[in-house]
């Protein structure tokens, strides 16, 4: 693979073709990006792809960058394509002259609904008229419209606009894509941040760069590599900052285009009133001792961690209310309850806010806490104040913009302050989250805590940083900290050379940081003691069960999803904890010649030969004994060992987490956190036993 040879392709190839960007050059890239699995090489060649679109027709980068993150609109904009298979299947027939049999041939073979579009092209006869290529742009309108056709006869319009598409396709490559565009998974490996690295850098190339604009486009390649890196590293923070504070590349990419990857960035495409931002995250504790250390000197606030939905209520001067969920989805329809409220809950003086808390069902008459599975027997859409039996209490947690002024920057002691003393309780309705102020030398009171939270049917509790400072009057010595979880000099064995990514020490700050899982925000749940922590793996692969189990998948392969590659890396395989009920749907799910039954996909690594490969669809949560290197299992590889990956004793399946995607699946980082921990607790390296 040549980056620069590949930009003076796309270069040669549009100058011959003329016209806006063709789809031609993009399925291009996408080939490229699938037949690796380096993230650099894939960031490689989105940078090159944008490069030349930036230089040569800037007004198809954002459908470009729609295309590649394979989505059509943010989250909170609910625009679908609304496609069946069965939809697919038919243009696929009507198209290729496929009969049903054909079809289904193609299918059991490939699995894949792209593979086999481009069996299917291959095998079709010359056809007479050659179509005009297809456009970037003219690809991104047509799923639009796809996503937009609503009422009576959407469905036979949806259907011209893809038949359309896979007729103008003009290569067997251009219908594999275009169809997993339709099918909504395009597995190229390019997941947000490495989209957000990719667009920060081809900007760079193509707009004048570095502080005061000095360092001009054609004088990267002569800067010293840590300059570079210097550059790059900048110009991605920002990008990421600005994307996680306004996920809306509608808005980010034309920004970025005009201004570059400049502060400025932040300032007109930073937080604002409607567009929900990324949530920040907690990191996780095995338990109450290890978070006193890691907080040593410093004032913290312990809250109870409700067990509901997360919730961010935005409210403006017109007294406009959105409701947005930890996936940034619109929600507002389905608490009538929370806006009504809102008249009553904004104290004087308060003219527009975003903030944020836990939604959880309660009893009305007691204010008790109900479990989450009674939340989710509320209906998502069309929810009428009058009908509503599940009733709900909003518990706040922070404050992130108060009349018209972002606060993210401000300590949280200060946010808390300005949302506890500017908003007003209703019990049972609206109030805050229960906390307690302490420090590490607390320990008997943050325990009784502890306990209080778990009586009342809380999962734990969250720790939260208050000042950007350590305590005035506390001896400190760890108040500065890496950015990942923990330093590898704090284990104490050697044996294994472990491979750490170079992390600066940045101080620990109480901000707000959407987007981030720092050690600012900690999370300690009840069962997080040793033995009951699990992981949610993603199923990928199984083999036909031996004896009474014949008839069904086991072992399962299970995997943990590596985010900068976005290579999901097999950690266990699985054959404990399932019921026979639960094996027969699971077989039915990923039964031969369904679309969840795939070829051997390329963003899975697993050195072995499973009988049947699963589309990666959902995420179960496991529990094991501990976590062993492995020479086997990639899991992790690189970094705890550069020969070992990761792998799980006596893993056993809980449930299915409904409400996780596979984005959300354990990542790799954080399974080595979690070796790392283990390590520390009982100070070998294991490597005895893995099932499987
Ligand atoms: P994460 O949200 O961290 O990715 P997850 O979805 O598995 O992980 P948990 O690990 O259970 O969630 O914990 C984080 C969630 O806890 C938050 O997203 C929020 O919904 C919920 N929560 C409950 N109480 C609080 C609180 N006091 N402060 C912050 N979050 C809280």
């Amino acid at each position: 693979f040549d980056a620069s040879q590949y930009a003076a392709e796309l270069r040669s190839r549009w100058a011959t073709e003329g016209g806006d960007a063709s789809y031609a050059l993009l399925t291009r890239a996408f080939v490229l990006a699938n037949a690796t699995t380096s993230r650099i090489k894939i960031v490689d060649t989105l940078v090159n792809f944008l490069r030349v679109l930036i230089e040569g027709d800037p007004s198809s980068v954002l459908p470009a960058v729609w295309l590649t993150t394979n989505s059509i609109s943010p989250p909170y904009d609910e625009l679908e394509l609304g496609l069946g298979g069965s939809s697919i299947s038919k243009a696929l027939k009507k198209i290729y002259g496929l009969n049903s049999q054909g079809l289904k041939t193609l299918y059991d073979k490939h699995g894949d609904a792209g593979d086999v579009a481009f069996e299917a092209k291959k095998r079709q006869s010359f056809t007479l008229v050659k179509p005009k290529p297809l456009r970037i742009k003219g690809v991104y309108q047509s799923l639009q419209k796809v996503a937009t056709s609503k009422g009576p006869g959407s469905q036979e319009t949806k259907q011209r606009i893809v038949e359309k598409l896979l007729q103008d396709a003009r290569g067997a490559e251009e219908s594999r894509y275009i169809v997993r565009t339709l099918v909504q998974n395009l597995r190229i490996g390019a997941v947000k941040t490495t989209m957000l690295i990719a667009l920060a850098r081809a900007v760079l190339y193509s707009k004048p760069v570095g502080a005061d604009f000095e360092v001009r486009p054609h004088q990267l390649a002569r800067l010293k590599k840590d300059e570079l890196a210097e550059i790059y590293n900048n110009a991605e923070e920002i990008v990421k900052a600005s994307y996680a504070r306004h996920p809306n590349y509608n808005d980010l990419v034309p920004c970025l285009l005009e201004i570059g990857p400049t502060e400025e960035l932040l300032v007109r495409c930073g937080l604002t009133m409607h567009i929900p931002l990324r949530p920040m995250l907690g990191s996780i504790t095995r338990d109450l001792s290890e978070m006193l250390t890691k907080l040593q000197g410093r004032d913290f606030s312990c809250e109870y961690k409700y067990d509901g939905q997360r919730a961010q209520v935005h409210c403006d001067e017109q007294w406009k209310v959105s409701i947005f969920s930890r996936h940034l989805e619109l929600m507002t329809e389905k608490y009538p309850d929370l806006v009504s409220l809102v008249p009553q809950i904004r104290g004087e003086g308060v003219s527009s806010f975003i903030l944020e808390g836990e939604v959880v069902a309660v009893d009305r008459e007691t204010g008790d806490l109900k479990p989450f599975q009674v939340l989710t027997n509320r209906a998502k859409k069309n929810v009428e104040l009058g009908d509503i039996k599940v009733n709900v209490c909003l518990f706040a947690f922070d404050l992130m913009y108060l009349n018209g002024e972002p606060l993210l920057d401000r300590p949280f002691r200060e946010r808390r302050e300005l949302l506890r003393s500017l908003f007003v309780e209703i019990p049972k309705h609206f109030g805050w989250v229960k906390s307690m102020d302490a420090t590490s030398a607390d320990s008997e009171t943050v325990l009784e805590f502890f306990k209080s939270a778990i009586d009342v049917k809380c999962e734990g509790i969250m720790v939260k940083l208050l000042d950007n400072k350590p305590s005035a009057n506390t001896q400190v010595n760890n108040n500065v900290r890496n950015e990942t979880a923990t330093t590898i000099t704090e284990q104490p064995n050697q044996q294994v050379k472990p491979k750490e990514k170079a992390t600066r020490r940045k101080p620990l700050l109480s901000t707000y940081e959407p987007d981030k899982r720092l050690e600012s925000w900690l999370k300690v749940k009840k069962d997080y003691s040793t033995s009951s922590e699990t992981l949610d793996l993603i199923p990928i692969a199984g083999w036909h069960g031996q004896g009474r189990k014949a008839k069904w998948w086991s072992p399962i392969l299970l995997a943990v999803r590596n985010p900068e590659t976005g290579i999901l890396e097999a950690v266990t395989k699985c054959m404990s904890g399932f019921t026979d009920k639960f094996y027969q749907s699971n077989k039915e799910k990923y039964a031969h010649g369904s679309t969840n039954v795939i070829s051997r996909p390329s963003y899975v690594e697993y050195p072995g030969e499973p009988d049947v490969w699963f589309e990666p669809c959902e995420v179960w949560e496991m529990a094991f004994a501990d976590i062993t290197l492995s020479p086997t299992y990639p899991a992790a590889i690189g970094l705890v060992s550069d020969e070992r990956g990761l792998s799980l004793r006596f893993p056993r399946f809980i449930k299915v987490r409904e409400d996780k995607s596979i984005d959300e699946a354990t990542s790799s980082d954080y399974l080595a956190l979690l070796w790392r921990k283990q390590m520390e607790r009982t100070g070998e390296a294991g490597e005895a036993g893995e099932v499987g």
